[in-house]
């Protein structure tokens, strides 16, 4: 199969979105599945969704994700939020689900279950996070989309926000995937080309509690989507090209009711206190490969010891300037990888802050 082949015809696709649908709504079904990636299935429905209620519970076959053996293999979904369809638009909705096995527990890749249980029962300290979203584009040969064939572009430098021929790749698909996400309804706050070429980052946030999440989880999917009718591969591994070359992160902030208000910084003091006895219990869940991408170079910190710092983008948390000017604010915690689970992320940071819960 050639490039061309494969890429969609979107002209003639066009004329097929616009037929009316005769009252009936399409929701897609989006789940996580065995090794970190994204799943969806179409559902046609009687009716408008006025609220997840309206969504059924549905199934699928585990056995085909890694998420169930052939023999025991239907996984439920159950929907936990919905956003408006950025490609079928009308009444058609996203739908964001979590997965059940048939013996009433979470599907071992259900991570959102237990950070759920968390956020519920620490509710009253009202976390927002905001996180910094790092991927790389690839060609459908799997090279940095708009890297020369066999080689590589100038060294790093001219790309970080770059503007201009040569200095940015791909920025349709960022465009495109902006909009669907203001379309989706996900609190998108910005994107910005980074410092490897045809790396880019957008921000979700901040967002409440277990919203973070689903979010973000729905802005890599709307991102998939939208890459796939470019015909270019998103990746979020973080280090995608070894040596000399950005790796990719995903920048957990972080705030509390109490580092909101006046007095704030003792309460980020306190935490990090707290995150400072847990270095390895975190790195455990902030991504794949993670050790490849924290080299204490390129604006990371160690991998192994952690440390903060007012400004500093070389340690393992930053204090943002505003924030210690102001004695009150956020910190930005910038060990986890770009692949990282959103749930785990901001999971274990509240369990870290405020204690655990039995799930
Ligand atoms: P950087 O300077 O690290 O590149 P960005 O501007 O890319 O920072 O991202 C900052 C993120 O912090 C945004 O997603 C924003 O929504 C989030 N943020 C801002 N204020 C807060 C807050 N009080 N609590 C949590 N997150 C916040
Ligand atoms: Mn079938
Ligand atoms: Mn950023
Ligand atoms: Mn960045
Ligand atoms: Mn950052």
């Amino acid at each position: 199969m050639t490039e061309s082949t494969i890429v969609s015809n979107a002209s003639n696709l066009a004329k097929y979105l616009k037929l009316p649908q005769n009252g009936k709504v399409i929701a897609e079904y989006v789940w996580i599945d065995g090794s970190n990636g994204l799943r969806s299935k179409s559902k046609t429905l009687m009716k408008k969704v006025e609220s997840l209620k309206d969504l059924p519970e549905w199934n699928f076959d585990g056995s085909s994700t890694e998420q169930a053996p052939g023999d025991n293999s239907d996984v439920y979904l159950r929907p936990v939020a919905y956003y408006p369809d950025p490609f079928r638009l009308g009444d058609n909705v996203l739908v964001m689900c979590e997965t059940w096995g048939a013996d009433g527990k979470p599907n071992k890749y259900n991570f959102r279950h237990d950070a759920a249980l968390l956020f519920e029962a620490h509710a009253s300290h009202e976390f927002w996070f905001g996180l910094e979203q790092e991927y790389t584009l690839l060609d459908f040969q799997g090279w940095p989309y708009g890297w020369p064939k066999n080689g590589f572009p100038a060294p790093q430098g001219p790309y970080y926000c770059g503007v201009g021929t040569g200095k940015v790749f791909c920025r349709d698909i960022v465009e495109a995937h902006y909009k669907a996400c203001l379309y989706a309804n996900i609190n998108i706050s910005g994107t910005n080309a980074e410092v490897m070429p045809a790396q880019w980052e957008y921000q979700v946030g901040p967002c409440s509690d277990i919203e973070l999440g689903d979010q973000l989880w729905m802005s890599r999917f709307l991102l998939h989507r939208v890459a796939e009718e470019f015909g270019a591969k998103v990746t979020f591994a973080p280090k995608p090209i070894p040596g000399d070359w950005n790796g990719a992160g995903l920048h957990t902030n972080v705030s509390t009711k109490a580092t909101r208000e006046e007095g704030g910084m003792k309460a980020i003091e306190a935490a990090m206190e707290k995150l400072s006895k847990r270095q390895s219990e975190h790195m455990a869940v902030y991504g794949e490969d993670n050790r490849q991408r924290m080299t204490g170079a390129h604006e990371t910190a160690s991998y192994d010891k952690f440390t903060w710092g007012v400004a500093n983008r070389g340690s393992s948390v930053r204090i943002p300037r505003e924030t210690a000017a102001k004695g009150l604010g956020y910190f930005e915690d910038r060990r986890p990888a770009s692949n990282g689970d959103p749930y785990q992320i901001t999971g274990i940071i509240v369990e870290t802050m405020c204690g655990k819960v039995d799930g």
